[in-house]
């Protein structure tokens, strides 16, 4: 608290010194505010730094938003961009004008000329925001670019460097997390269209960098590996009997099997033991099966729509098409709902948000909701959430939350205050948990005679249509959780005197997603109001209570069905209880991110690793030295398989990985002379090859082929191993071993084996393949 006290006395010292130059911006004219930018970048070349020129930048920036968008940044936005500017998360409500609030940070930063990008989540809002800003921007002289597009595959590569060139980029986490899997993917150096990241200003941080931490994003390769273990498995799993053969904890979405159910397994399956090395891919199968029917429930987490399983996003009850879990849950929903299996898709690259945003300088966020999650921020981000005060004092009110005992009861009595509610004339804003509540809401609604629109997972088109209608007098909008998040409810001017927008949630959630949905209400100084309509049968609180809530619980439900008249529940106990459940699931979600970060921070540091040495060979021109030095070590790999060689075993050597010609191999004893003989016959290949090409250049051609062929298949390979690593590993998290040591030793482990089965198979695709040159003089490699 102190702390932040601190941080904002300095700010507002700052922003003192900001404003005291105001009158003088004033009188600049266009031409010389646009001469500012060259002027900031000589002083910035002159060895000044960011901090040094910060109150000039900003004072310019704010009178061209002001001449060029006729909006003056109030105090309290020049807050929240200096704070930005420091790589602070910046703590704003809705509609206190964060787009505008981050004009000021990214001309700044952009100075450098390494580039600064304003990160939102979705394509609507990037575009909307680039478009509003982009004049700003060019009138300071800096380019901006704004790079999403419809369909991403068309860009070409000249377009998207020209993207990633600009000073100032406007795009979504998932565009540019893609963008730099591809990027990276990219077997020429002219065709490669990213600089390093500099810095970025994410807006919605929490939901990025929390929210969406775990989700990882998939290029998926052409590899297809379809497996009939699915239907095994699936058929298996039917015939297990739970608590008995498994084990299955809702709450954590865990499942696993009993020592009755493994040897059911090996008993079905006739293997000797299920958790042999051969039996792997088994096992993993049978626990995606018992995922698939047991944690995965129709129309909570996913829909079957036209004979295809599609997956609900479960923070805003949108239907995620096309996205595919990677691990094989995809496919095996598909078999429990015995549609066709779509073709399993290898992971050629995978990054998370956390990892792609590992990649910048500097970082920064902006969000209505952080400082509930402010240790987490800091303790993984290191980043700093500030609170900005308000341009106007909030004057919303949020009620207290009512408590139902079950799920019909709440949503009976939300229900009837919507009615109130909508009688007065104010616009309702209802949130529900699931898709499904959200239609039922509706159908009951109407056949109350109140006509209402409904934001879900089926009408996302109408979405910001929608959201734009929502704050008019006597409009009711049904919506999950999330939808329409980032566009603004404005009231229209006869709905403040009655008390503006009512939001009206009707499922118990985290504090954090609690207060973002009650700053949908009040923007700005506006009158509003919120309140909660909870009941014990919440997801959220059947997923995760104890066992002595669950029997107060059934207590409670038995006495109802008894004739008891049990419906909204006053007893400070059980608020007491839920609130302490909020607590735990909190701390336990903050747990799982940390240990799925430690996981992506692993394959982080392998990617970044591997794409250093894809990069450098893209970039090398002449490779000979590079592939003596491999071929070189890969012989000392061969040579440590045994150490008495003769003529024999030379020879099954040099036939299996240097050439399939015969050879003649002088008798040898020890492992130098063996040394010699296998480099000799290894360059004496080498030799004949080059001979067939026609330069040096062609020959380094093949070598680049070889290399990035052989570099991008076994990376997918071990994508893919690291992908389903957890699985295995969760195994040891049962039987009581820490798994995230197992984790990170088995990952390590992995990426040396991959790293020398790399070398070896590059160079056995040297001097093993066979090429041809073609009548235009081309160099076709038939890859071993
Ligand atoms: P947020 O993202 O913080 O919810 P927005 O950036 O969408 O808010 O801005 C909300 C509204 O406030 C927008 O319509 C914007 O035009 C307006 N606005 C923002 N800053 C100012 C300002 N300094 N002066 C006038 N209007 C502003």
């Amino acid at each position: 608290m102190l702390s932040d006290k601190l941080q904002l006395y300095k700010i507002n010292k700052i922003l003192k010194r900001i404003n005291q130059l105001s009158p003088k911006m004033k009188q600049m004219s266009d031409s010389d505010l646009k001469k500012q930018t060259a002027k900031f970048k000589t002083m910035l070349s002159q060895g000044e730094n960011l901090d040094d020129i910060l109150i000039e930048a900003f004072a310019t920036v704010r009178e061209v938003d002001y001449r060029v968008l006729g909006m003056f940044p109030y105090d309290v936005q020049v807050m929240g961009a200096i704070a930005l500017s420091k790589g602070f998360i910046a703590e704003m409500k809705t509609g206190e004008g964060k787009t505008l609030t981050a004009t000021m940070p990214l001309y700044l930063n952009a100075l450098t000329g390494q580039g600064a990008m304003l990160v939102t989540t979705n394509d609507y809002l990037a575009q909307r925001d680039g478009d509003l800003l982009r004049p700003v921007y060019e009138n300071l002289d800096l380019t901006v670019s704004i790079a999403v597009s419809d369909k991403n595959q068309n860009v070409s590569s000249s377009q998207k460097r020209q993207w990633y060139n600009s000073d100032i980029v406007y795009t979504t986490a998932s565009s540019l997390a893609f963008d730099y899997l591809f990027n990276n993917l990219i077997t020429d150096k002219e065709d490669q269209y990213m600089r390093p990241f500099n810095y970025a200003v994410i807006d919605e941080v929490d939901d990025v960098l929390l929210d969406q931490a775990e989700m990882p994003l998939i290029v998926a390769s052409k590899n297809n590996l379809q497996s009939n273990l699915y239907e095994l498995t699936d058929t298996f799993v039917n015939f297990l009997k739970q608590d008995r053969d498994y084990i299955f904890k809702d709450n954590k979405r865990l499942v696993w099997l009993t020592y009755y159910g493994v040897k059911k397994a090996e008993k079905y399956f006739r293997i000797e033991n299920l958790f042999s090395a051969d039996n792997r891919e088994l096992y993993r199968h049978i626990i995606l099966a018992l995922k698939a029917h047991y944690c995965m429930v129709n129309r909570r987490d996913y829909a079957v729509i036209r004979g295809k399983v599609v997956l609900f996003d479960e923070r805003n009850g949108r239907l995620q098409k096309g996205v595919q879990i990677s691990t094989g849950l995809h496919q095996a929903i598909e078999t429990k709902e015995k549609v066709s299996l779509s073709p399993t898709k290898k992971s050629a690259a995978t990054i998370t948000f956390p990892g792609l945003f590992n990649l910048f300088n500097k970082i920064a966020g902006m969000s209505g909701t952080a400082k509930t999650n402010e240790e987490e921020f800091l303790n993984t981000y290191n980043m700093k959430v500030i609170c900005i005060p308000t341009n106007k004092p909030i004057i919303r009110k949020n009620y207290r939350a009512k408590v139902f005992l079950t799920t019909s009861d709440k949503l009976l009595a939300a229900i009837k205050k919507t009615i109130s509610l909508h009688e007065t004339g104010r616009p309702v804003l209802l949130v529900t948990g699931s898709v499904e509540n959200s239609e039922i809401v509706s159908e009951l609604l109407l056949n109350y005679g109140v006509a209402n629109n409904v934001l879900n997972a089926f009408n996302i088109p109408y979405e910001a249509k929608i959201i734009a209608n929502a704050g008019k007098r006597g409009a009711v909008t049904i919506a999950t959780n999330m939808a329409g998040r980032g566009t603004d409810i404005k009231l229209s001017s006869d709905v403040k005197k009655l008390g503006g927008l009512a939001v009206i949630g009707t499922e118990m959630l985290s504090k954090r997603m609690q207060l973002q949905l009650s700053g949908r209400a009040g923007r700005q100084g506006d009158p509003g109001s919120s309140q909660f309509y909870i009941s014990l049968e919440d997801d959220y609180v059947a997923k995760d209570s104890t066992f002595k809530f669950k029997k107060g619980y059934r207590r409670l439900f038995n006495a109802k069905k008894k004739g008891k008249k049990i419906i909204q529940l006053h007893s400070p106990l059980i608020k007491l209880s839920l609130k302490l459940l909020q607590e735990r699931i909190e701390e336990k979600a903050a747990m799982t991110r940390m240990v799925t970060n430690l996981n992506a921070k692993c394959l982080g540091k392998q990617r970044e690793l591997f794409y250093i040495w894809r990069n450098n060979i893209i970039k090398t021109k002449n490779l000979e030295n590079e592939v003596a030095d491999l071929i070189d070590q890969v012989i000392d790999i061969y040579l440590k398989q045994t150490d008495n060689w003769d003529a024999g075993k030379i020879k099954d050597l040099v036939n299996n990985h240097i050439t399939y010609q015969a050879v003649d191999i002088p008798e040898i004893t020890n492992t130098q002379d063996a040394k010699k003989v296998i480099t000799k016959i290894s360059q004496q290949v080498l030799e004949k090859k080059k001979k067939k090409l026609i330069n040096n250049q062609q020959l380094n051609k093949f070598y680049h082929q070889v290399y990035l062929h052989t570099m991008d298949i076994l990376w997918t390979d071990q994508v893919y191993y690291m992908e389903r690593l957890p699985i295995y590993t969760n195994y040891w998290q049962v039987s009581g071993h820490p798994s995230e040591y197992i984790y990170q030793k088995w990952a390590y482990e992995s990426f040396l084996t991959f790293e020398s089965k790399l070398k070896q198979k590059i160079a056995e695709e040297i001097l093993l393949s066979t090429i041809y040159i073609d009548k235009k003089n081309n160099i076709i490699v038939e890859f071993v």
